[in-house]
């Protein structure tokens, strides 16, 4: 089954090569899971637990001895080979017998310190090999989710969102940030997350104008926005979630810029649809909140793509150089928020399903009404 998985789309990546590149490496440890099984994660960035080197025929895992047993039981279909003293010497004896010219990289996830490596001990072993930077081609493949990948986020957020409801039942004044966060870990892990998506986000008051504000030992106070964003990881998949909260009674300023983010969020939910550019989906929500005068408080993207990784293609943003066209099984956030420095914040976060004809919102969680 896993076997049959990762063939299917290791031969959709080869289709997805210019025809000059003869073989792709894959660095990116989303990448390297989605292409192979194998579910180790790079927590380090400057180390990694293996690399891919797919060419035209073959398919190889190359790891070191820490996780050869792990490599072997899930990258079914690859062949796996342990480097001992080098990855680039081990990498130059494949290459040599793969005739392979032009070696497809990704930029991205090597380091410029592993690249010079790499190309170095290729060199020297003869291969007259040439590198060039890939971007965002398995990513690509990442953004249309089969279904056991949306039945997999959707289990990530059913746990994501169980544990906002208590969580947020529980908020009172005179709680720290970092205490509703640790709550937040806590139950995620209690109620089968394998781990966070992300450290949560709890931001009281002032620091809710901060829309990556780290937990501290801020009190929650009354009539004070509080912004918490979370997300459990399920079988690899992630969940992201953001609502916001106040306690007592919503002050006017309150519930004008919530009611604001509101509206921008359930237009954009009722735009959106596979085919689009994403410009212009961002633009549903941001027209919005611009037309009110918040469009430089909304300084962020309106969303992106969620799966293996929290933050993957495709984004919404409103410039050029991001620009792609929505694909139908791509599930994205919808996160438009105005934060103002000294007051607060306010962000909306839901997940939704693009098809051809509209987005299935799969959040369920609901909102403050007035
Ligand atoms: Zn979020
Ligand atoms: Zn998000």
């Amino acid at each position: 089954m896993e076997n049959t998985r990762n063939t299917l789309r290791l031969e959709a990546l080869r289709t997805r090569w210019t025809p000059e590149i003869d073989a792709m490496l894959v660095a990116g440890p989303e990448n390297r899971r989605y292409l192979s099984g194998f579910t180790s994660r790079d927590d380090n960035f400057t180390e990694t637990s293996g690399l891919l080197l797919i060419t035209r025929k073959q398919a190889f895992l190359l790891t070191d001895f820490r996780y050869l047993e792990w490599a072997r039981q899930e990258a079914t279909g690859l062949e796996v080979v342990m480097y001992s003293q080098s990855l680039g010497t081990t990498l130059a004896g494949l290459l040599q017998g793969q005739e392979v010219r032009i070696l497809g990289f990704e930029d991205a996830y090597l380091t410029y310190r592993r690249y010079q490596r790499l190309v170095q001990a290729v060199a020297e072993a003869g291969p007259n090999v040439e590198w060039q930077p890939v971007a965002g081609m398995v990513e690509a493949l990442r953004e249309s989710k089969a279904p056991e990948e949306v039945a997999a986020i959707r289990r990530a957020l059913a746990l994501t969102e169980e544990t906002l409801l208590e969580v947020a039942a529980a908020l009172a004044p005179g709680r720290t940030e970092a205490q509703v966060a640790w709550e937040i870990e806590r139950r995620l892990r209690e109620k089968g997350a394998e781990d966070l998506a992300f450290p949560p986000i709890v931001a009281g008051g002032p620091n809710s104008a901060k829309p990556h504000h780290h937990p501290g030992d801020y009190r929650l106070q009354e009539g004070e926005p509080i912004i918490i964003d979370l997300g459990a990881r399920v079988d690899g998949y992630c969940a992201d979630l953001t609502r916001t909260f106040v306690l007592g009674p919503p002050d006017e300023q309150f519930r004008k810029i919530y009611t604001l983010v509101r509206r921008a969020q359930a237009r954009a939910e009722q735009g959106l649809r596979s085919g689009m550019d994403s410009r212009d989906a961002d633009a549903l929500a941001r027209e919005v909140i611009a037309a009110q005068g918040y469009g430089d408080a909304f300084g962020h993207s309106l969303g992106h793509g969620v799966g293996l990784a929290v933050h993957e293609a495709p984004s919404l943003s409103p410039f050029k150089d991001r620009a792609t066209t929505l694909l139908p099984g791509s599930i994205i956030t919808v996160e438009p928020g105005i934060y103002l420095t000294g007051w607060g914040g306010v962000r909306l976060e839901d997940m939704v399903l693009l098809h051809e004809d509209r987005a299935e919102v799969l959040t369920a969680v609901g909102f403050f009404e007035w």
